[in-house]
């Protein structure tokens, strides 16, 4: 005997196949946008959530990490890893899953991969952070490091900032010919570079997004010159920096939330009473964003769990109504919530039950 379905509750999942099939049919630029949008709004009303630094499990080669909050209505987390030596195994560097859920009733609305979605909400905060902190009059940016992020970091600044004039380095030129063929025909100008130096030339924006679980200096302060805007978002654990720390000295920072960002940013370099401005209050209007022409502004991303609960109600929005998902079976609700065990019993396992005496 099956279960009557009443007594299973149906949760909507987004598996690879599906997430990729829902960015088809909204179109990339689209959905980055709209994602920058959703995240926006989410920073904007960013006193009314629950935060908390995302909760690490750290070894020798990688991380993984849980990363939960809630705006009272929806609570959201995501799992994520974050394991540099991965691509040269074959393996991705950062993979991760999510949950939606309904806080009234803690039960779950969605469960969904978040791979692909965190790439696409990285760029999207890229974008966020660069549209109110870049000089309005970007229009060249250097990507550094061109593994699985890069492409979805140079589609959003292009989708949100029209900034669609790309210098790309990585240390191995196979990764920059893979994104210079990814990003063919979708209209940007792009230039491969042989050195740091000769991308980060005449861009008005830099974003690293290196892996190597160590503190590296992909950029010094010699190569960065006034009214740049940098996004570092390659180092976003301790002891895994991208920066020379004379740049962050210089520079102004811009952070997601302060307590997790020390930990792990490229401020983990500096003093803990390091002068920071929170992203969330440039958005809202209670901060000053950049002041002048001259000024270097450091967007120092890590990934806060906002954004993800944005990608996610974004996601759960959008997939109402379409076939990009399925119902996945993973909630017991018995008619009457006392009797789970009677939902196990008429599950059609009986024969393997004790009899009475
Ligand atoms: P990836 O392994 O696919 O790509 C990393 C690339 O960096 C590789 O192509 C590698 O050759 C290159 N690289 C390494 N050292 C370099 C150097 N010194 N100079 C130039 N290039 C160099 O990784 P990915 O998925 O693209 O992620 C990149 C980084 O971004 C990781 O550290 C990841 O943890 C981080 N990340 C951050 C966020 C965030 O929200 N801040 C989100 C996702 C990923």
């Amino acid at each position: 005997m099956t279960l009557k379905a009443s007594e299973r509750a149906m949760v909507p999942f987004v598996s690879v196949d599906n997430m990729m099939r829902l960015v088809h049919h909204i179109g990339i630029e689209t959905f980055l946008a709209d994602l920058a949008g959703e995240i926006e709004r989410d920073f904007a009303r960013w006193p009314l959530f629950d935060k908390t630094p995302r909760v690490g499990s750290h070894s020798d080669v990688g991380v993984i990490e849980l990363m939960p909050t809630s705006d009272g209505q929806h609570y959201g987390f995501k799992y994520v890893n974050g394991h540099p030596k991965n691509m040269k195994e074959g393996l991705q560097t950062v993979t991760a899953f999510g949950v939606l859920s309904d806080v009234d009733t803690g039960y779950p609305m969605l469960f969904s991969e978040m791979t692909i979605l965190t790439a696409l909400r990285t760029g999207a905060m890229s974008a966020v952070a660069t549209r109110h902190l870049a000089r309005k009059d970007a229009r060249t940016m250097a990507m550094i490091g061109n593994g699985a992020q890069s492409e979805f970091q140079c589609l959003a600044i292009k989708a949100v900032c029209g900034i669609d004039d790309i210098r790309l380095y990585d240390i191995d030129p196979a990764a920059t010919r893979k994104c210079m063929a990814n990003l063919e025909g979708l209209g940007f100008t792009i230039t491969p570079c042989a050195t740091p130096e000769e991308a980060i030339e005449g861009a008005d924006v830099i974003t690293v997004a290196t892996a190597d679980k160590d503190m590296q200096t992909i950029l010094t302060d010699n190569m960065v010159g006034g009214g740049v805007h940098i996004n570092a978002i390659g180092g976003d654990c301790p002891g895994k920096t991208e920066l020379h720390r004379d740049i962050v000295a210089r520079a102004s920072v811009f952070v997601e939330y302060p307590p997790q960002t020390r930990i792990e940013g490229e401020i983990q370099q500096m003093p803990e009473d390091h002068p920071v401005t929170e992203l969330w209050q440039v958005i809202d209007g209670t901060a000053k964003g950049r002041t002048s022409a001259t000024e270097v502004t450091l967007f120092d991303g890590v990934g806060f769990a906002i954004e993800d609960f944005s990608a996610l109600r974004y996601v759960h929005d959008k997939i109402a109504g379409t076939p990009f998902y399925i119902d996945l079976d993973l909630i017991a609700d018995p008619d009457d919530p006392r009797d789970l065990f009677g939902m196990v019993r008429r599950s059609g396992a009986s024969a393997s039950w004790p009899k009475s005496a």
